[in-house]
């Protein structure tokens, strides 16, 4: 490097402090001397001056070299490159008339340079740090830390902490203790595959990672603790969906001495506290409540999107002698009205058509009702009964369309309900920037595997049935009801907990139940069973998936954009590489042998 003073890359700051953020200067520092510290967003060399756009965390400033201050800084500066780092001492001055730039809160001012120093070079970056980026994700994945540095995903990181922080300061008052769980454990069962972790020390032996903190928040509680929180790492080793990751965060917690009410009141305290502390908007309370079976009879869906007016209605008592088979010998039979529906085309119809066989539909049966006729394919078969049948119950207008599902409850309630969500898009009906928070109760305890042919509980089973349906669970599971409750905002399931079976002989009936023998329950939740037997008062909780929310208080479009450092859709980390293989000394001494083709590193 040619030059001393500045320019050459320095090993310390030399007792320079930063006086100011990029963000944080305006036209109330006229003439002050500051001192910033950041990257170099982008120069530009400009009739004997070089600009420069200084990044922080927090913002941009315009910096400004002129020969007419410091010759010799100015001269150096023309070393500058994109991500370079340095420190500069400065005064902070009016931009020239028709120089502002009213979109950046910095952009009245300049800060010209009187001194600086370089505190490091950079590589040509493989993209440009800017807000809005055209490059694969998984180039960013790979350089996250200068995906970071983009204030797109630095402010998502920052609304992260600031939720967490809210929250801490919400449970802090309710007094709550903030308290850890174990990593290395036992499997927990919340109906995800387990990370599995070797032991070395008992060769053969595996720990589990937990899927959630589960029982040792009931043991906890067992432990007299009364109240307790933790903002969780989670593991679960699922297929990935677009906002599922195989290591997630919860906000987990649990109390004692307490019922649904307490729990839905006291979490919708953190809830709207959290989006006041973080956006200022407070939310209308109480949240909406909503059965399992209302949401489901309404909207096809125990996660509702209630932002728009879109409903399902059940017809099939109007259609079962219809002259249509397919409703006729249908279990199940429900309609959506779509008003002012009958624009859409033939083309859009045929891609709804697609679309809906995914949830496993066989077609989509439609109408559209025009002034003088019913225009559809099977208007034909309809009897002029079943057509004013349909009108009485639908309120059906000229222009409508009407969409059908006819099958199986599960069918139906699921490719309706996704078919909802579709037309609320399309045709604009999703109001953007609001949050429509429900709880949903009065969930099925108990739901039947058709592969494995037993009952699994639907929560996890540790729920309490409902007390008045404890008799239900030998002859009828289908009807018990559990004690659990879901938080929905805007169509996501953000929330989720129970009151807990606390009494053994309960908890081993449950068990039963779900067809765990009285020895396999014993090896696996032995400890809990024993632990119940002394005193367990009665306790529930809820856990909140802390990504998830984030995202939706973001805006973001996948949970990835609010994780520091996620992994790929195939749950590999790209920027470390993991997960990697092990030398063949790592294996011997966890005494594991791979099978061929699988071979240690
Ligand atoms: N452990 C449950 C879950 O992870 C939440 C709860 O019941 O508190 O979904």
């Amino acid at each position: 490097m040619p030059f001393q003073e500045s320019g050459s890359i320095l090993s310390s700051l030399d007792g320079w402090r930063r006086t100011h953020h990029c963000a944080d200067l305006s036209q109330d520092n006229l003439s002050q001397e500051v001192c910033l510290m950041g990257w170099v967003q982008y120069r530009r060399d400009h009739g004997g001056l070089i600009f420069i756009d200084l990044r922080d965390r927090e913002g941009l400033t315009q910096i400004v070299f002129s020969p007419e201050y410091n010759q010799k800084a100015h001269e150096e500066a023309h070393c500058l490159r994109s991500e370079y780092v340095l420190a500069l001492k400065g005064m902070v001055r009016r931009r020239p008339e028709g120089m502002e730039n009213p979109k950046l809160p910095t952009g009245h001012i300049e800060v010209v340079v009187l001194k600086w120093k370089l505190l490091n070079t950079s590589k040509t970056p493989p993209f440009l740090i800017e807000d809005r980026i055209d490059v694969s994700e998984n180039l960013r994945l790979q350089y996250r830390y200068l995906d970071i540095r983009r204030h797109t995903l630095g402010n998502n990181l920052k609304l992260r902490h600031k939720v967490a922080q809210s929250v801490r300061n919400f449970l802090n008052e309710q007094s709550f203790y903030e308290l850890e769980t174990p990593v290395l454990t036992k499997s927990t069962p919340e109906g995800a595959r387990d990370f599995i972790v070797p032991s070395r020390l008992n060769k053969g032996e595996f720990f589990a990672l937990p899927q959630s903190p589960q029982l040792f928040k009931q043991l906890l509680m067992v432990g007299g603790l009364e109240r307790y929180y933790q903002i969780v790492h989670c593991f679960r080793d699922e297929d990935l969906r677009a906002d599922r990751q195989p290591e997630f965060t919860q906000i987990d917690l649990e109390l004692s001495f307490t019922e649904e009410e307490e729990i839905m009141e006291l979490t919708e305290g953190m809830i709207a506290r959290m989006v006041y502390d973080t956006l200022g908007i407070t939310l209308d309370r109480p949240f909406k409540r909503m059965t399992y079976d209302q949401a489901i009879e309404k909207y096809g869906s125990d996660r509702p999107d209630t932002r728009f007016d879109l409903h399902l209605t059940e017809v099939t008592d109007i259609v079962k002698n219809s002259g249509f088979r397919l409703f006729a010998k249908a279990k199940l039979v429900k309609a959506m009205r779509v008003p002012q529906g009958a624009i859409l085309t033939r083309k859009e119809i045929d891609d709804l058509t697609e679309y809906v066989k995914v949830f496993g539909a066989q077609g989509l049966a439609w109408i559209k009702i025009k002034e003088s006729e019913w225009q559809s394919p099977i208007a034909k078969f309809l009897s002029e009964e079943e057509k004013s049948g349909l009108q009485e119950r639908l309120e059906l207008t000229s222009g409508d369309i009407v969409f059908f599902q006819a099958g199986s409850p599960n069918v139906v309630n699921d490719a309706l309900g996704n078919l909802r969500i579709k037309l609320g898009e399309r045709f604009e009906l999703i109001p953007a920037n609001i949050f429509h928070f429900s709880w949903i109760t009065d969930f099925p305890l108990l739901e039947w595997d058709k592969e494995e042919k037993r009952w699994m509980a639907c929560h996890h089973p540790f729920t309490s049935p409902k007390e008045e349906h404890i008799d239900l669970l030998e002859s009828n599971p289908e009807k018990v009801q559990a004690r659990a409750y879901d938080l929905v905002v805007n169509g996501h399931e953000i929330g989720g907990g129970s009151i807990r079976i606390h009494r053994p002989e309960l908890q081993s009936k449950m068990f039963e139940r779900l067809g765990i023998e009285a020895e396999e329950a014993q090896e696996k939740f032995g400890f809990l069973l024993e632990a119940l037997q002394y005193g367990a008062p009665p306790h529930g909780g809820i856990a909140f998936g802390f990504d998830r929310i984030i995202m939706i208080l973001s805006g973001a479009k996948s949970i990835r954009e609010v994780i520091a450092f996620p992994k790929t859709q195939k749950g590999t980390c790209l920027l470390t590489e993991a997960p990697t293989k092990l030398s063949n000394k790592q294996l011997r001494e966890l005494g594991i042998r791979l099978h061929d083709g699988n071979k240690g590193g």
